[in-house]
C-alpha cells in the first residue's frame, strides 16, 4: 500500500490539494485532527499535556486550545515537548489504521500532516508531496480566511521548518504561485505520475465496493 503524505506551510494550498485527491476515491486522513482527537480522548496523552503545560490546560474535561497553543508554541523547544507527547500516541493509531486498511486490499492512502517533517515522521510515508507558494502569497490566503491575526499567522510561520528546507525533503513539490485552474493542473499531472509510478489506477479500485 502506498502512503502518500502531504505538507506544506500556512496557507500553502494543502486543503486544496486534499480535495482533488478526494476525487480518486483513495482513503485520506488529516493528521492534524486526529492529534486533536488523541489530545482531548487519549487518557495518556492528557495526563502527559497537564504535567508539562499545567493542570488547567483542560477545563471541564476538555482541552484548552488556545491555552495550549499559547504555552506550546512560544518556542520550538516548547513545541518539541509537545510533539514528543502526540508523536508517538499518532504514530500507534496509523500504525493500526494502515495494517487494517492494507488487509482490507487498499492499494494507496494520502495523510495531510501540516507538521510531518517537525514531528519527524516523514518515515512514515511512502512518497513525501510538499505544496508550496511565496510567503506573501501565503501570507494574504491566510488572513483571507478571517480566522487569524496577521500576527498570529506570521508567528505560526516562523514556528514552521523553512520552505526551502521542505521542497530539499520532498519527493514532490507542488508551486502554487498561480490561481486555482494552474493548481488544479498540476495536481492532475502529479497525479498521472505518481499512478504510472506506483503502478496503481487513477481512481481507487475498492471505491464502488465502499460507498
Ligand atoms: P492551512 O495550513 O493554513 O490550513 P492550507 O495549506 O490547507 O492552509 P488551503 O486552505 O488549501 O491551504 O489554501 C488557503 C486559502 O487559499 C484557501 O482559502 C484556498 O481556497 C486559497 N487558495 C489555495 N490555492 C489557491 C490558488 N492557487 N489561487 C487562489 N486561492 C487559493
Amino acid at each position: 500500500m502506498i502512503r502518500f503524505g502531504l505538507t506544506g506551510g500556512i496557507g500553502s494550498g494543502k486543503s486544496t490539494i486534499v480535495a482533488l485527491f478526494q476525487k480518486s476515491g483513495y482513503p485520506f486522513f488529516d493528521a492534524d485532527a486526529i492529534a486533536k482527537q488523541l489530545l482531548d480522548k487519549d487518557t495518556e496523552v492528557r495526563a502527559a499535556i497537564q504535567a508539562q503545560f499545567g493542570e488547567d490546560i483542560y477545563s471541564g474535561g476538555k482541552l484548552e486550545r488556545a491555552k495550549l497553543a499559547s504555552r506550546a508554541f512560544c518556542s520550538q523547544d516548547k513545541q518539541a515537548i509537545l510533539n514528543r507527547i502526540v508523536h508517538p500516541a499518532t504514530e500507534n493509531y496509523f500504525k493500526k489504521v494502515f495494517q487494517e486498511l492494507e488487509a482490507a486490499g487498499e492499494l494507496a492512502l494520502l495523510v495531510e500532516a501540516s507538521m510531518l517533517f517537525e514531528a519527524d515522521t516523514a518515515q512514515r510515508y511512502t512518497h513525501i508531496i510538499v505544496v508550496t507558494a511565496d510567503e506573501s502569497v501565503r501570507l494574504q490566503r491566510a488572513m483571507q480566511r478571517g480566522l487569524q491575526s496577521e500576527a498570529d499567522i506570521k508567528r505560526r510561520m516562523r514556528m514552521q521548518m523553512p520552505e526551502a528546507e521542505k521542497c530539499r525533503r520532498a519527493h514532490d513539490v507542488v508551486i502554487n504561485n498561480g490561481n486555482l485552474r494552474e493548481l488544479v493542473s498540476a495536481w492532475e499531472t502529479l497525479w498521472e505520475k505518481l499512478c504510472a509510478r506506483y503502478q496503481i489506477p487513477l481512481v481507487n479500485p475498492l471505491r464502488e465496493r465502499l460507498v
